[in-house]
């Protein structure tokens, strides 16, 4: 039902028989389109009944491919114990432990139908992580190009799983640019390598958008007044729109879309500014930094994309300090039960912020995406408990003082 790829910019349409990148035009952003008259005939939601509960229950507007799986997706849409009418969709149950399996598995899933055969990735993460499970899984080779300070958890994950791991001293912009040189080499087309990167191939924003299609089955088939994202690249706040878009023509939903929130680190908002700014694309963030690395992106390739949609929905986007941020995961592990990533915890800062501007009210719907599981970050976190739990205690020679974790800028 896959018919074509089309650029977000010019709307130009290029074949999807083959590994593409960016618009060749004018590097925009390509989604993939399928045939949704075709599939609205074949496909309803009574169908899902009784299938898996991964994302590929949704195969009928994924791409046709034997999926390489590990079990990701439909993970649960928890009610919260504190707020009647919040719900945290806890991604941080996916294999490898974050939301970055949905995009990964749709991804390696074409880059092994296509024949490829090395998929480099720029990540500041738990997207190096998944890449090199579903690489794993696929037989396929995973060369990752990591911030040296990136969560231990991430290096260590990708090394077990058998990644070419190259450890960057910079941020993931000076990582992209190492991937962006390995272009220019011979072996780059005779070899089969290919460039996974964030929103620079079509199909890890198809993976991502079975979080919207999950959103929609788990509410009942009724859209929420929100959704609170935690956007360092954004692929699943595109992904969640184009999902609500693709349901519309489906019949499978109305009119009606959430307002979509974005959240980031005050020390690093490039979406914020903008959008405060009322721009249409970000600029470079200067000096990024914040212990949530997943949000540690200075300027994502699809600003427009992002803006447009919260424009569009009527959304807004929110900044959380790294204190508030740190808090709120602690508050959501004693509250609710759930040890979050200080990403996904962020939603939660939002979320109050957004309650006491009286831009939600307590009767609102609101989803909040816990994008992955606080493990992730346990050098992170524990640092915090060292600093915070025992201020009294004399500095230990044997983890100096100045030791640099997740980027945070402070007296560690
Ligand atoms: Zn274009």
């Amino acid at each position: 039902m896959l018919t074509h790829l089309e650029c977000t910019r010019c709307g130009d349409r290029y074949p999807a028989d083959r590994p593409q990148s960016v618009c060749p035009n004018d590097a925009g952003v390509l989604y993939a389109r399928y045939d949704l008259d075709k599939i609205k005939r074949s496909f309803s939601p009574a169908r899902l009944a009784g299938r898996a509960p991964t994302m590929w229950r949704y195969d009928a507007v994924l791409p046709e491919a034997d999926p390489v799986t590990l079990g990701e997706g439909f993970t649960p849409m928890l009610p919260s114990r504190e707020y009647p009418n919040v719900f945290i969709k806890d991604e941080g149950l996916n294999p490898t432990g974050s939301f970055k399996a949905r995009g990964l598995s749709a991804c390696v899933t074409m880059a092994r139908r296509f024949g490829l055969k090395k998929l480099a990735i720029p990540s500041a993460g738990n997207a190096a992580g998944a890449l090199a499970a579903y690489a794993a899984a696929a037989a396929l080779e995973a060369h990752i190009f990591m911030p040296k300070d990136v969560p231990s958890a991430n290096r260590i994950e990708c090394d077990y799983y058998g990644a070419h791991v190259t450890l960057v001293d910079g941020l993931i912009s000076d990582c992209a640019r190492k991937v962006a040189e390995l272009k220019d080499s011979e072996s780059w087309k005779k070899d089969g390598w290919f460039d996974v990167s964030t929103t620079k191939e079509p199909y890890r924003v198809e993976g991502k958008k079975t979080m919207g299609y999950e959103v929609a089955e788990q509410l009942g088939w009724t859209m929420p007044q929100g959704i609170i994202y935690p956007t360092g690249g954004g692929v699943g706040l595109l992904g969640m729109w184009k999902a609500f878009e693709e349901m519309q023509v489906l019949g499978w939903i109305g009119r009606e879309r959430p307002k979509m929130i974005t959240v980031q680190s005050s020390g690093c908002a490039p979406i914020v500014k903008a959008w405060d700014e009322g721009k249409s694309a970000a600029e470079m963030w200067p000096n990024a930094g914040t212990l949530a690395a997943g949000l540690r992106v200075p300027k994502p390739y699809a600003d427009y994309l992002i803006l447009d949609i919260l424009k569009k929905s009527k959304g807004t986007a929110v900044t959380a300090t790294d204190e508030e941020i740190l808090d709120a995961t602690r508050h959501w592990a004693k509250v609710e039960g759930i040890f979050a990533a200080p990403e996904g915890a962020a939603c939660l800062v939002a979320y109050r912020k957004l309650r006491a501007s009286g831009f939600f009210k307590p009767e609102d719907t609101v989803v909040l995406f816990n994008t992955g599981s606080g493990l992730k970050y346990l050098d992170v976190l524990d640092a915090h408990v060292e600093r915070v739990l025992l201020p009294a205690q004399p500095a230990q020679p044997a983890k100096p003082a100045t030791r640099q974790i997740g980027g945070i800028i402070g007296p560690y």
